[in-house]
């Protein structure tokens, strides 16, 4: 049929017979999009009829809309494929990152684990320091302090074999190591707590003034030196560094343990 009788026969008996307006097809109506073969060469007249025609320019345009369009999805896959891109790279970098705060509260676990550890074997070594040992393993005492012979004796006696082993009695700093009349080869040490002890009558001194001892160091050896019948750890304690002011042993060696 002819488009005018179409028309026609839509508008009979209405008397708008000669209204030249055409329905376009629907395949035709704005926002219909045509296969890619038919695109280019459609186009529709101005009376509504659908004629075919080489370079239909405005199907071109539809072309350009298309392409506009594909452009477009394009575009937007590549946008989605971006962000997807972007979140598994946010993802990788918060692991990474994640990664990192884990091995740094590890390292900061470790540290304060060693500096845990390492606090306890400093008191640790500073309680060992300061534990008081008897100055020589065997405890035989021969002659204690006081009024002895018609004048005081100043110390205790405690025999034990020439060569016996002498301690120090405690963390302290060597004040005297040397010869002194009837002392004999002699030792002086002042403890950590002030406390002056004197060691007389030694065979031998292993070391010397200034030198810094620990609870249980050999200082030297028992010995029969100075003026002394026998051999025999001649021990006094001191009250003061410098003078000779000799204190009752006993109540000092209870006072340390040591009795
Ligand atoms: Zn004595």
């Amino acid at each position: 049929m002819s488009s005018r009788n179409y028309t026609g026969r839509h508008y009979a008996g209405r008397h708008r017979v000669q209204q030249r307006r055409a329905r376009l097809p629907r395949a035709l109506s704005s926002g219909f999009v045509l296969p890619t073969a038919a695109a280019g060469v459609l186009v529709v007249t101005a009376t509504g009829a659908t004629v075919a025609e080489s370079a239909p320019q405005s199907f071109d345009l539809t072309g350009q809309q298309t392409a506009m369009a594909r452009t477009q999805e394009s575009a937007a896959e590549q946008a989605a494929t971006d962000i997807a891109e972007r979140r598994q790279a946010a993802s990788i970098q918060s692991a990474a990152f994640r990664g990192r705060v884990e091995a740094q509260d590890r390292a900061a676990r470790a540290a304060k684990r060693k500096a845990v550890a390492e606090a306890k074997a400093k008191a640790e070594a500073a309680k060992r320091a300061k534990k008081w040992v008897r100055p020589i393993h065997i405890w035989n005492i021969t002659s204690g302090y006081g009024w002895r012979w018609g004048k005081t004796h100043d110390g205790i006696d405690l025999a034990a074999p020439t060569g016996t082993p002498l301690y120090a009695m405690s963390k302290g700093t060597v004040i005297k190591a040397g010869w002194e009349n009837s002392f004999g080869n002699k030792v002086a040490i002042q403890y950590w707590d002030g406390s002056v002890i004197w060691y007389g009558h030694m065979s031998r001194i292993d070391i010397q003034t200034g030198d810094s001892v620990m609870p249980g160091d050999q200082v030297g050896l028992v010995g029969n030196t100075g003026h002394s019948f026998g051999s025999h750890l001649h021990f006094e304690v001191q009250k003061e560094t410098t003078a000779d002011t000799p204190l009752d042993p006993v109540p000092w060696l209870k006072n340390h343990g040591l009795w």
